[in-house]
């Protein structure tokens, strides 16, 4: 199983970590033991002091496709979530500055937590709208018309490079407003009104 994360995929985003929009997605992997799944605790690992929360729709790969052509893509998810993309940002600060992969800020144990999955017939792909309360306040809010680079594109070009596989999961990419997490602090994710994802801070 692999999971794919995109990077700066909503401009908002991209502008408030003074990054350029990109011409083409920015793509990166987390491995398996990255994984978090629903309900169990988030702890702040002791190598960083700068843990960043990024909301975002994930999607559950159902078929193998190489190549996959944006037209057919669509047949290649069946089900959407919410996942947050875990980062230590003072990691990650660092490595861009050296032109380093970014592997130990963003692909850690634990780093990729999921919520809920929900079957995506009848969704409106391009009008998701879903939500990040950090102790009961807002703090991210997104829509997908927004994306940079849509669901079908980004299925796209991930398989030109890597053999999509039943299970993968795409993380695919967060809006503004991302922020740092303290102990304590209670993640909530939303799609809509219904509540996708918890997560508790220790
Ligand atoms: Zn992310």
């Amino acid at each position: 199983m692999k999971i794919f994360c995109i990077g700066r995929n909503y401009s908002d985003h991209a502008k408030e970590l003074n990054n350029p929009v990109p011409s083409s997605p920015i793509i990166f992997m987390k491995p398996a033991t990255a994984l978090l799944k629903e309900g169990d605790p988030f702890f702040i690992p002791d190598f960083s002091s700068n843990i960043h929360y990024e909301l975002e729709i994930v999607l559950q790969i159902c078929k193998n496709g190489k190549s996959v052509e944006p037209a057919f893509a669509s047949g290649y998810y069946d089900r959407i979530g919410l996942g947050i993309d875990f980062t230590a940002r003072d990691l990650q600060d660092k490595l861009k500055d050296k032109g380093h992969p970014w592997e130990l800020a963003k692909a850690f144990d634990h780093s990729a937590a999921l919520g809920k999955f929900v079957n995506r017939d009848g969704l409106d792909m391009t009008d998701i709208r879903f939500r990040l309360e950090k102790n009961g306040i807002l703090v991210q809010e997104g829509c997908t018309r927004d994306l940079i680079f849509d669901f079908d594109f980004l299925i796209g070009y991930i398989s030109r490079y890597f053999t999509l596989q039943k299970g993968d999961l795409i993380f695919t990419g967060t809006p503004a407003g991302v922020g740092k997490v303290e102990k304590g602090d209670i993640l909530e994710g939303y799609i809509g009104f219904q509540k996708m994802l918890e997560f508790k801070i220790k």
